[in-house]
């Protein structure tokens, strides 16, 4: 059986590894010419991505077959809001290398394939098609979808990061809430190590980055060493068929990207060895799939509802993420605080301007 897999990220990689355990040989085409971001960054892999699944590690070595080393297990969340510094510990999931370096998510995966990789090649799955038996997109991007009619975009956003030196909790990551700078989007803190950071301002739209980034490091009082810096768009949306013919769309490409903070790593890994059992005829892709789909919407009725808010309602839901009764549930994905946090969302029940938001700390 001839399989072309398009991109060599995590999507990528996990189908092809998972297509060689399973016998099929795939030929895997990469634009760039390494695996990687060009930019080394830190990603999280949270328990939140799928209810049930607790440590996601264990799961995607279980379930999945793919072993991951993380940079480190997150064992503290510290959420600035409005001035308000929370502390929450708890085990929330993984800290991971993603990029070109060592221990990288992607070379991690990249190490395990036997069948080389045909670095410098831009695949096109419609092109491709008609040669094989099968073409995986994972080319991180919608448009094979697009070309298909079945994309549809829920989000235009503008990612600045910045490599950092200072001295940092290597389990623990800063989230960032204020309207006034992140609009309804966010800032985080993510460390390699105990001195070097990612810090990065993830906002919904494109407009304002320069002067929001000021602000942003200007009311969170941060000042540091910027080793380097880069930003990034993104066009992230949803799909109505995963499977076109005998095209199949996974990871970002196949729309597998939660909208409410954008994490798309666990979903990317699963819809690579799912689309892989399909092409071997171990089960129906759209079936199997159904359940990380389900949960993308379930998080995209609570992105509407989240941008609804103004400053005092965003500064209630996330001192919520500091209430013994959340504080607990949120590491173990069980129940699924997701659904349990949707109803608090609607309108009224935090209403825009009711109340003060967040006091000093
Ligand atoms: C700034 C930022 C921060 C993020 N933080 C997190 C996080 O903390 N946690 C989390 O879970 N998710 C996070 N995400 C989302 C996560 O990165 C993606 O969901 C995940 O990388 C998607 O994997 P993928 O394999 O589908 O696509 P990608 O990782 O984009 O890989 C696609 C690959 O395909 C290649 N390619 C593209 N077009 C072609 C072509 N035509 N032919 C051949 N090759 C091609 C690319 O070069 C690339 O190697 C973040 C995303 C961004 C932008």
């Amino acid at each position: 059986m001839r399989v072309a897999v398009i991109g060599a990220g995590p999507a990528g990689l996990a189908c092809a590894i998972t297509l060689e355990r399973l016998g099929i040989r795939p030929d895997v085409f990469e634009k760039g010419d390494h695996v990687g971001y060009p930019v080394p960054m830190v990603q999280v892999l949270m328990s939140l991505s799928h209810p049930g699944a607790g440590d996601q590690l264990s799961f995607l070595r279980k379930e999945f077959g793919l072993a991951l080393r993380p940079l480190a297990a997150l064992s503290s969340l510290v959420h600035h809001c409005g001035g308000t510094v929370r502390q929450v510990a708890g085990s929330y999931g993984y800290l991971m290398l993603r990029g070109r370096d060592e221990g990288s998510v992607e070379r991690q995966l990249a190490g395990r394939l036997a069948a080389g990789i045909h670095f410098c090649h831009w695949a096109e799955a419609g092109a491709l098609s008609g040669a094989y038996d099968y073409v995986v997109v994972a080319d991180g991007s919608g448009r094979t979808a697009r070309q298909a009619g079945v994309w549809r975009r829920r989000v235009r956003a503008l990612s600045r990061g910045a490599v950092i030196l200072d001295r940092f909790d290597p389990g623990a990551i800063d989230l960032y809430f204020d309207t006034a700078y992140a609009g309804h989007g966010y800032g985080i803190l993510t460390p390699f190590d105990e001195r070097r950071a990612m810090l990065s301002l993830h906002l919904v739209g494109r407009e304002g980055m320069d002067r929001r980034w000021r602000l942003f490091l200007a009311r969170e009082k941060l000042v540091c060493d910027v080793l380097s810096r880069y930003d990034l768009l993104y066009a992230g949306g949803t799909v109505s068929r995963h499977r076109i013919g005998n095209i199949l769309l996974t990871g970002n490409a196949g729309g597998l990207v939660e909208p409410l903070f954008g994490l798309g790593l666990f979903a990317s890994l699963v819809s690579g060895v799912l689309a892989a059992r399909a092409v071997a005829g171990q089960g129906d892709y759209e079936e199997m799939l159904a359940v990380y789909v389900k949960r993308q919407e379930q998080f995209a009725a609570v992105r509407t509802a989240f941008n609804r808010l103004d400053q005092a309602g965003v500064a209630r839901v996330v001192a919520l993420l500091k209430t013994p009764f959340l504080g607990r549930l949120l590491p173990t994905g069980r129940p699924d605080v997701v659904s349990l946090v949707q109803p608090l969302l609607r309108p009224g029940v935090f209403k825009a301007g009711g109340g003060k938001a967040c006091g000093r700390p």
